[in-house]
């Protein structure tokens, strides 16, 4: 008889194990593929408490040069699909630096994490319980989706609400990644889902969205993009693409956008802060 272990958290589909990693360094945890959507899962993590002793993994060292590619692929992005005046959620905000930066970047971005402080992005947080559909017409979630314990139920609810755009990075799995993969990451014990091309796809079908990968970047668009304004996309998307927008980001003035941040006056930190929908009243529509 099949227990929870043997089926796909994602699509319910029947898994075979693979192997087993010693995940924190004290627990034989085993690896196994769904038959279906081809995703890789660890067996239900029991271990999740332990592994965000600290929110930051501890050897997630490239957490800030990510960030900058994070802010030029994002700028990218809203940019070709003319959405740069929208306002955006990034979900699993973390320490809020991505936020930060990308409001210096003039982008009205907020930051979400239910661990997180969000220190960079002191008057820019909003509570998780908070967010409601409609509110953010972009929502990015980067490094969130392998993370997610069981995520069929946890995206559901991110994809409720219905953002225009979800844009999210985790690197796909493929069968020949062996137990030597370093993405699994089994001593900080963080990532637990692993999705194949075929599992994102699912998803984004599943919620009625239009998918488009480029690499270990996913975006889910509420409309579809036309062929150029995917060609385009797929380009901007691409490693020496990229590397240049992120030099070129470092030119933008962010002098006014910073001053214009602290001319606010922020709410007072875990006093129940929301989005104050005023602040953005005089922004051209984003729709
Ligand atoms: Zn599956």
């Amino acid at each position: 008889m099949a227990t929870s272990g043997d089926v796909c958290r994602l699509c319910g589909g029947a898994t075979e194990p693979q192997f087993h990693r010693l995940v924190l360094g004290r627990h034989q945890v085993q690896y196994a593929r769904c038959r279906s959507c081809g995703s890789l899962q660890t067996e239900p993590p029991f271990w999740l408490a332990e592994a965000y002793g600290s929110p930051l993994a501890t050897g997630d060292t490239g957490a800030v040069q990510r960030c900058l590619s994070t802010r030029a692929a994002v700028w990218l992005i809203l940019a070709l699909l003319g959405m740069r005046s929208c306002r955006l959620v990034d979900f699993g905000g973390g320490t809020g630096l991505l936020c930060r930066m990308l409001r210096d970047a003039g982008i009205d971005a907020w930051t979400s994490d239910r661990y997180g402080r969000g220190d960079f992005a002191q008057g820019f947080r909003v509570d998780p319980d908070a967010l409601a559909p409609g509110r953010f017409d972009v929502v990015t979630a980067f490094e969130v989706f392998e993370h997610l314990p069981d995520p069929a139920r946890d995206l559901a609810r991110l994809f409720a609400l219905r953002p225009r755009l979800l844009i999210a990075s985790t690197l796909p799995y493929t069968p020949d990644r062996g137990s030597d993969w370093w993405y699994l990451s089994p001593e900080e014990g963080q990532h637990v889902f692993f999705y194949s091309p075929d599992g994102l796809a699912r998803i984004a079908r599943a919620q009625g969205y239009h998918p488009l990968s480029v690499g270990a970047w996913h975006l889910f668009l509420a409309e579809p993009a036309g062929p150029v304004r995917r060609a385009l996309l797929r380009l901007a998307l691409r490693g020496r693409v990229l590397r240049l927008a992120r030099l070129l980001m470092e030119i933008l003035p962010a002098d006014r956008h910073v001053a214009a941040d602290h001319r606010v006056r922020p709410p007072v930190p875990d006093s129940g802060d929301r989005p104050d929908q005023s602040r953005g009243a005089g922004d051209p529509p984003c729709r």
